[in-house]
């Protein structure tokens, strides 16, 4: 028997599953699908009787109350069965926002309760994994809320709040009330935590990570509140509210100054646009419109404005954390500043600036997302569909993939996904889950080891990954942020499954065995129609779709035809539909229960240039998936020898026998293309996460001498000129043919390491290397430049070196004035005298007799105020102030001092 088997589609009625036939299929797929070796090292995942949703015809979003009315009759009848049926019933988000979006969604999610992802699946598993050993596993709420205030150099809240999101989801998918009484433990936590003031934090009081922690605790208790309408929960999330905006805003506290990157504070906007819409308070929008004014104020980072008339380059955000003073600090020692353009802080804006257009309807604010995107998805995203090097965006092309070089920070790979998501949902454009796709299957999976769901922080595309679980006891290993943004990204992939459209209809948006029910609008009234793919996508590209309507009627079913695939068809009752590739393929008919639609497409085997960072280096390509390279059994060493032929077509073969027991996933393949590559591979880079081969991959492989064309000639007479502002003016000479451009390269001379920093096109011989004002005054530097093409990287030009000039120590800041605002926070004025600045440090003395110490937060050039948080009431503090850079600092100002309010 066929693990999937659809009655005969003459069926007039919808089919009925019975529950025990439901277990017997959720036997059956594990039998027939999952290996032993798995099952030998999931035990308990595998001992666990996961049941498919349930069937449930009239859909969606019943009340809560008739619900649970409806529960207790059922009780009465079938008292045995009252509870599992509860799993199965309340299983819909309970209540929906108060206030309407002014720009709907144009695609929805279908419910996750109506979903199924075949367990045997590449996607499934993964996501079944992820909720088991991840979620309910390797995430341990215990630990997270047991260190509660006590471990204060972890945001704890920041890990809970995206937890919850990813349990609400799986318990919605699933139904396990485990899952929700996890849930129910967080919030009965952290309302106990909650002082008087409605603060929930672990770090100082608007210092630090504060505002950005508190965004996650606000996404959590929302999130909760939806999940199950329990208004305490949301009654501690207005208290969070209430706090901000009694604390920030105008005539208050500035959010770019409230101690966190201003980016990272600022993304508070997303959860308080959701807060909003929950409670239809109007001051939290107004709120909501100080944060998205604080993005162009004086001391904010102008998202909007560069991302709209400006340059449009992520890489030219500067947070205001971007102090030169620390641009030589970062741990790579290459002069580039570490939280400039900080990629997850300012994604995570960018999403709360899309939940404001749809609440206002304008239209800037959707213009600003989707440049940001643009420029991210054409200029500065890995092959493998992640972007960000050391946490931060870089300049175009630049594209370091080396484990040893900090890329793809797992934040910013989720919330690259997060953003495309939310993209498609406002447009409803294919394109956007083009890069989702992408992310998903490459980036996204790389970094969390299926065995155990630990997670890798940064992950090369070749190298070795290390992976932690973070232990917030200890505080062994990093970044837990990581670990929370990716399981939960992982848990929200049935959103991306399918799709319902606004204007009615259907969409397929991946390929995946699996099945789903949804309610949709036709022209004869509400439809209820389940569908159900059969395939082994990305194994091959053969896809069956079953459509099940309740009744014959009228619909869009759209497939998303892949951009990759050269060929798409779609045969429906023996008509056949070609695709366009990056389009939907629409098929509108007459749909009646059985209904098949046979989908073949070709995954084309391909390989894809190095560019501007990997010159004469290819990757294979096999439909969504990024290929790696790895050495197994007599492979050792072997990886650096493989090359690979740009002439030939890679076709690829199944390297039977090549994986070891135990791996999780089963394709491994042999290439045309390859040669010294005995003993190797090529695997999915997103099973790459895995031991049992080599720790190693090798994603960006070399050339084979004469395979792939000549290199371009050398440029010459490169001239570097210090320019005003800590800026070098390059310019070279050399011949444009062959070349696809130019890759200008930088070393400090003290530290000795050439780091490529720009890539220009080919008809620009010129530029200015002004990217992170990486060249502190005083230094030397050394530029060369070669050109690129697919064949490899031409000999390099002459050397140029430029000593920038030294500049002045800063004059002393004069006419300082504090002002009190509230019990717990002063401002601060003063002038500025000097123009060679990098920012300002402050000094305070609470009381008459206590010591000057430097004030938590930060400061950049310019600026001319600063909010002190965190204070306490009816205490006098007093202020100092002066103005740093490279070269040293100034006097202290005069002192000011002032008595904070008293407490009402
Ligand atoms: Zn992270």
């Amino acid at each position: 028997m066929p693990a999937w088997s659809f009655p005969a589609s003459t069926t007039p009625a919808r089919p009925a599953r019975s529950r025990a036939a439901d277990r017997t299929w959720a036997r059956m797929s594990i039998t027939a699908w999952i290996g032993p070796p798995v099952r030998a090292l999931f035990p308990r995942y595998f001992q666990t009787k996961r049941l498919p949703p349930r069937h449930e015809p009239n859909g969606h979003k019943h009340p809560m109350k008739t619900k649970i009315v409806n529960l207790l009759m059922l009780g009465l009848l079938v008292t045995f069965h009252a509870a599992d049926a509860a799993a199965d019933n309340v299983r819909a988000w309970a209540k929906a926002p108060v206030v309407p979006n002014k720009v709907k969604d144009a695609c929805e999610p279908v419910r996750y309760a109506g979903q199924r992802l075949d367990p045997a699946s590449y996607l499934g598993r993964r996501v079944d994994i992820n909720f088991r050993a991840g979620l309910l596993k390797t995430f341990d709420v215990g630990a997270y809320l047991d260190s509660y205030g006590k471990n204060p150099k972890w945001p704890t809240g920041e890990y809970l709040g995206k937890i919850m999101q990813g349990l609400s989801r799986m318990y919605l998918y699933s139904g396990d009330r485990a899952v929700l009484a996890r849930l129910e433990r967080i919030v009965a936590e952290w309302r106990r935590l909650q002082d008087d003031t409605g603060w929930l934090g672990t770090t100082a009081r608007f210092k630090s990570w504060d505002i950005w922690e508190h965004k996650y605790v606000l996404l959590g208790l929302v999130d909760y509140y939806a999940l199950t309408g329990d208004e305490k929960a949301l009654s501690a999330a207005r208290k969070i509210g209430d706090l901000y905006c009694a604390t920030i805003g105008p005539g208050l506290g500035d959010i770019n100054q409230s101690g966190h990157w201003a980016l990272g504070s600022a993304s508070i906007l997303e959860p308080m646009t959701y807060l909003y819409r929950y409670t239809g308070d109007p001051k939290y929008l107004r709120f909501c419109e100080y944060i998205v004014g604080s993005f162009e104020s004086p001391t904010g980072p102008k998202l909007i404005s560069t991302l709209t008339t400006g340059s449009k380059r992520v890489c030219d955000i500067e947070d205001t954390f971007a102090m030169r003073a620390a641009r030589e600090v970062n741990f790579k020692g290459n002069g580039q500043v570490r939280n400039r353009s900080k990629g997850y802080e300012m994604l995570s804006c960018l999403i709360g600036l899309l939940r404001m257009y749809q609440l206002t309807g304008k239209p800037e604010y959707l213009e600003v997302a989707v440049n940001a995107w643009q420029d991210i998805a054409n200029k500065r995203l890995y092959l493998a569909g992640s972007s960000g090097v050391d946490e931060c965006f870089k300049d175009d092309h630049c594209l370091p993939a080396e484990a040893s070089d900090g890329p793809a920070e797992g934040c910013v790979t989720a919330h690259w996904i997060f953003l495309s998501r939310v993209l498609f949902e406002v447009t409803g454009q294919p394109r956007y889950i083009e890069t989702l796709e992408n992310a998903l299957y490459n980036y996204l999976l790389a970094s969390q080891r299926p065995q155990d769901c630990f997670q890798s922080y940064n992950t090369g595309m070749n190298g070795a990954k290390t992976f932690q679980k973070h232990d917030v006891r200890g505080a062994v290993g990093k970044a837990p942020c990581c670990l929370t943004s990716v399981m939960r990204e992982i848990a929200r992939t049935p959103e991306a499954v399918w799709t319902r459209f606004a204007g009615g209809g259907l969409g397929v948006l991946l390929y995946t065995a699996g099945s789903m029910e949804e309610t949709i609008q036709t022209r004869s009234g509400p439809l209820a129609v389940r569908l159900e793919m059969a395939t082994d996508f990305p194994q091959s590209g053969n896809v069956t779709l079953r459509v099940r309507p309740q009744k014959p009627a009228h619909f869009r079913l759209a497939l998303r035809v892949l951009a990759w695939a050269k060929h798409f068809t779609a045969e429906v009752a023996g008509q056949k539909h070609a695709g366009t590739p990056g389009q939907f393929l629409n098929l509108e008919r007459e749909w009646k229960d059985g209904d098949a639609v046979t989908i073949t497409m070709d995954l084309n085997e391909r390989l894809a240039p190095g560019g501007a960072s990997y010159p004469g280096h290819f990757a294979l390509l096999r439909g969504p998936q990024v290929l790696t390279l790895v050495a197994g059994k007599g492979g050792e060493g072997k990886l650096a020898a493989a090359r690979v032929k740009a002439n030939v077509l890679p076709q690829l073969s199944t390297a039977a026998n090549f994986l070891p027991s135990g791996w999780i996933g089963g394709q491994a393949y042999a290439s045309t293309a390859l040669a010294g590559a005995d003993g190797c591979a090529l695997i999915p880079f997103g099973d790459s996460s895995q031991a049992g081969v080599s720790k190693e991959c090798r994603t960006w492989i070399r050339l084979e001498p004469g395979s792939g064309g000549s290199v371009p000639e050398a440029p010459s007479e490169l001239k570097a000129t210090a320019l005003a502002g800590n800026r070098v003016q390059l310019s070279w000479k050399g011949a444009r043919r062959n070349a696809d451009g130019w890759r200008i390269e930088r070393k400090r001379t003290d530290v000795g390491l050439w780091f490529h920093v720009k890539t220009t096109a080919p008809e620009v011989t010129s530029c200015v290397d002004d990217y992170v004002n990486v060249v502190t005054p005083g230094k030397t530097y050394t530029y060369r430049v070669a050109a690129f093409n697919a064949g490899g990287l031409s000999d390099y030009s002459n050397e140029a070196t430029v000593t920038t000039p030294d500049v002045a120590v800063p004059t002393a800041p004069t006419n300082l004035k504090v002002t009190a605002i509230s019990p717990t926070h002063l401002k601060l004025t003063w002038t500025d005298t000097s123009d060679t600045e990098d920012g300002f440090k402050l000094e305070c003395k609470a009381g008459p007799a206590a010591e000057w110490k430097p004030v938590q937060g930060r400061t950049a050039a310019n600026w001319t105020t600063f909010t002190d948080y965190g204070l306490e009431a009816g205490q006098t503090y007093a202020y100092r102030v002066r103005a740093f850079n490279t070269a040293g600092e100034s006097e202290w100002s005069n002192e000011a001092s002032i008595s904070t309010l008293q407490s009402k």
